[in-house]
């Protein structure tokens, strides 16, 4: 598909808006602009947790995200790291072995659902990279139990797998659908802030937990911009800018 003397499959419109889809290698490189990211806003992940939490929000993520990009490139080495399904279990396992906080567990698992759905077929195509983000959404919630409005990462995750859910079903373009998602995070991340929190450290405080922003939200809302970044500016393929009317000439 979308190969020369392929072109008329073009108008098929949505199944070749993303190209050939992304490679293991794309996706190495949303892994480590999710960690440069959270290298630049770790203070401000640390000063939201120091609100409703325990301050260490930040350098949770730091550390956790540091030994996954040195396990990726140590791996990289003896070229272990082969498929999209290796590299995330690979990132998953890294953050549960080296993050303490509810963060590791959760964002640990978040990563191996990526995986376990991606497995080794490359490249991915939108559907299944939908698919497989929706698969870690529900990893987190099998393990943190966590709802909408509960003032968690949740609260930013779900909306971006609905947004790039929904988009995709209305044959938005890959790159459009992806911002689409990073957006929604945004607002979901900025809607934890009156919630009152009901999971977590953060539930200890009860009524004095609102009124500040969600730390795991707004780590949440940094993966989807890394994506938009990493993932999103690929080259459409000839003739899918067009209409899905199925009209191609001029
Ligand atoms: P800890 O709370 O152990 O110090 P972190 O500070 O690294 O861990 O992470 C806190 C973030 O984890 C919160 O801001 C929240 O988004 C997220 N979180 C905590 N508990 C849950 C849960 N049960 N489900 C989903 N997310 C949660
Ligand atoms: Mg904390």
């Amino acid at each position: 598909m979308g190969r020369a003397g392929a072109d008329a499959g073009a108008a098929l419109g949505g199944l070749t808006a993303m190209g050939d889809g992304v490679t293991t290698a794309d996706l190495t490189e949303w892994l480590r602009e999710f960690a440069r990211l959270v290298d630049e806003n770790k203070d401000l992940l640390t000063e939201l947790d120091a609100a409703i939490g325990d301050a260490d929000h930040g350098a949770n993520m730091h550390r956790g995200l540091t030994a996954a990009v040195a396990a990726i490139d140590e791996a990289a080495i003896d070229q272990a790291i082969a498929t999209p399904g290796a590299l995330f279990k690979k990132v998953g396992m890294t953050l549960v072995s080296t993050v303490g906080g509810a963060s590791g567990p959760l964002y640990g698992t978040l990563f191996l659902r990526l995986g376990g759905a991606l497995g080794d077929a490359e490249p991915v195509g939108p559907e299944a990279f939908a698919a497989a983000l929706h698969a870690g959404l529900d990893g987190v919630v099998a393990r943190g139990k966590a709802e909408a409005g509960d003032k968690t990462m949740f609260d930013a995750l779900a909306p971006a797998v609905g947004a790039l859910e929904s988009a995709l079903a209305a044959g938005e373009p890959w790159g459009a659908a992806l911002r689409r998602a990073s957006e929604a995070a945004d607002a979901g991340r900025d809607a934890t802030t009156p919630m009152l929190a009901r999971k977590g450290r953060a539930s200890y405080l009860g009524e004095r937990s609102t009124g500040h922003q969600d730390p795991g939200a707004t780590s949440t809302a940094l993966l989807l911009t890394a994506a938009v970044t990493a993932l999103g500016e690929l080259p459409e393929p000839v003739g899918s800018a067009g209409g899905t009317d199925g009209t191609t000439a001029r």
